[in-house]
């Protein structure tokens, strides 16, 4: 198999050459396909670290102090070049994670959505806004949006480009500047997108590209950030959290998932299953908000059952650099073998395999079949972990509480999905589940894709959240200028304090009345 023709020497070139190092040491990224070797990626020292941080400072106070809508005009040609390169960097994302094409593809609209969103309601959302002060006439107080500095931003490979490129545009638009450390192994594709902000007319330097693994470089990354945003595991998140919080940085941690899907005895099975086919398998299983949990009433398990293995079995998966295949490779040897030893583990404890369960070294080191599971028990590793992987099982519940119950039975809290012909009825059944994002007659990409709503994980899948006004106000420091036109505040020596508590308690009880505080 060749690599797509837009992959060039030259381009390789450049975008390795994007990378701050000086280390000369380099990780092998490979082509998922076929596990062959596709470029020497260079690796970054922690001296890195903060060259990259010194010279995005620099760039980031020139950034900072254009106007608004100066920063806003790059991000519309970034938005421009984006909607004419969407294919070639879903080129660069299948060779270096071996996701679907279509998946590929759509990854770049999320950024393209995240930019108009911003695009659109930065201007809103930074505006200063102006209060009553203390004392109503004479006093004012005006909130001020000011950039955090320069954020330190730490992106997983499942969706490399979307949570680089995505959660880069609020923080840069708000004025900030960035160090960004995507996975090694979804490094290019990454950088192509940071190219084409550089196209745009961001300065230099303002947004620096840093890779090494996690433990190695992700100490200096967190130690000099104003503020870090962080997505990935919940085991890696705990410790970039606990680092935050030791200095006092306010950072974002979008975390892992075990995510439930409740199909109510109403629902239309015609929508559910091409719906709970999307929602299990969609990235090959690697999405964080990615259903592995479906809970069926018991009266409607078999029909679901037939048509949901059916549905998992006719999905296409392959590897090549077309829209054909449904569904493409697992990123890596060892992501096989962790989805491999959880369906292996659940099987020797009881688990029932109704479709799939094996790796498809025919298609490529790293494949792996759509893979339905029932009669899962607690004791089985895949009842309570995260598998991210082409997984999922089906459950039964008896009455919708019970549901509830077993859906709510989890420490991640990121998405859940519910299925109903009732839509307020199905609603209801929504709000009682513990997560931050709940899809009705959806699986994931109604929540997701809505980026005027704040979202973000519940428990251990996370703390902070993206999206919405909040997705960018989180990367900007509060000024709250207050303005005094008479200084009517100090109470002068002489002050009879009976009379001046008498006198306040009357004033508060007054404002209070008018609606003024
Ligand atoms: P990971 O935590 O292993 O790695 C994520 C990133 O953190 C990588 O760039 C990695 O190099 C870096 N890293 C690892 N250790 C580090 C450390 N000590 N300090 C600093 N950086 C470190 O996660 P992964 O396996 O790459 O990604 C899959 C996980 O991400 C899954 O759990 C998935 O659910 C989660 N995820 C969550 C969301 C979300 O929005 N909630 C989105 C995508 C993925």
């Amino acid at each position: 198999m060749s690599l797509p023709s837009s992959i060039t020497p030259e381009l390789l070139k450049k975008l390795t050459d994007m990378v701050v190092s000086t280390s000369g040491r380099t990780y092998p990224l490979t082509e998922v396909y076929t596990g062959d070797k596709v470029v020497d990626l260079p690796q970054s020292s922690p001296e890195d670290v903060e060259t990259a941080y010194a010279e995005a400072r620099k760039a980031q106070a020139v950034w900072a102090s254009w106007p608004l809508k100066r920063r806003i005009d790059v991000m519309k040609r970034f938005h421009e070049l984006l909607l004419q390169n969407g294919l070639n960097i879903a080129d660069l994302m299948q060779v270096e994670t071996g996701k679907a094409r279509r998946m590929a593809f759509e990854e770049t609209c999320d950024v393209l959505m995240v930019t108009s969103h911003y695009i659109k309601a930065a201007p809103r959302i930074l505006k200063e806004k102006k209060h009553g002060g203390v004392v109503p006439i004479v006093s004012t107080s005006t909130e001020v949006r000011l950039p955090k500095g320069v954020v330190g931003l730490i992106s997983p490979w499942n969706f490399p480009f979307a949570t680089s490129l995505s959660d880069a545009m609020p923080a840069l638009i708000a004025g900030n500047g960035i160090v960004l450390k995507p996975d090694n192994k979804s490094t290019l594709n990454v950088a192509f997108g940071v190219g084409l902000l550089y196209e745009a007319g961001m300065p230099a330097g303002l947004l620096q590209i840093v890779c090494g693994e996690g433990p190695d470089i992700g100490p200096t990354i967190v130690d000099n950030a104003d503020y870090v945003m962080f997505t990935g595991s919940t085991a890696t998140g705990r410790t970039i959290g606990a680092q935050a919080g030791q200095n006092l940085t306010a950072c974002t941690l979008e975390l892992g998932g075990k995510n439930p899907l409740i199909v109510l005895d109403d629902a239309n099975l015609d929508e559910v299953i091409p719906g709970t086919i999307m929602g299990a398998f969609l990235n090959t299983g690697q999405a964080c908000m990615h259903i592995e949990r479906i809970y069926v009433s018991e009266k409607r398990k078999d029909e679901f059952t037939q048509r949901f293995v059916q549905a998992a079995q006719a999905i296409g998966v392959g590897a090549s650099y077309d829209f054909a295949p449904d569904m493409g490779s697992l990123v890596s040897v060892p992501q096989r073998e962790r989805v491999e030893s959880h369906v292996e583990d659940a099987v020797a404890k009881g688990a029932t395999v109704l479709t799939g369960g094996k790796a498809r070294p025919d298609l490529g080191p790293a494949f792996f079949e759509p893979t339905v599971l029932t009669d899962i028990t607690d004791d089985m590793i895949l009842a309570k972990m995260e598998t991210f992987g082409p997984v999922t099982s089906i459950y039964t519940y008896k009455t919708v509480d019970e549901a509830v119950a077993l859906a709510n039975d989890t420490d991640y809290g990121l998405n859940a999905s519910v299925w109903g012909s009732d839509l307020k009825a199905a609603e209801a059944v929504g709000r009682r589940i513990e997560a931050g994002n709940i899809n009705i007659n959806d699986g994931l990409a109604a929540s997701y894709a809505s980026k005027k709503s704040t979202s973000g994980g519940f428990k251990t899948s996370g703390v902070g959240s993206r999206h919405g006004d909040a997705g960018m106000l989180k990367y900007t420091d509060v000024q709250n200028v207050a303005v005094l036109k008479k200084q009517v505040l100090s109470n002068p020596p002489d002050t009879d304090w009976d009379k001046n508590v008498d006198k306040t308690v009357k004033g508060l009880r007054f404002m209070r009345k008018l609606g003024i505080r």
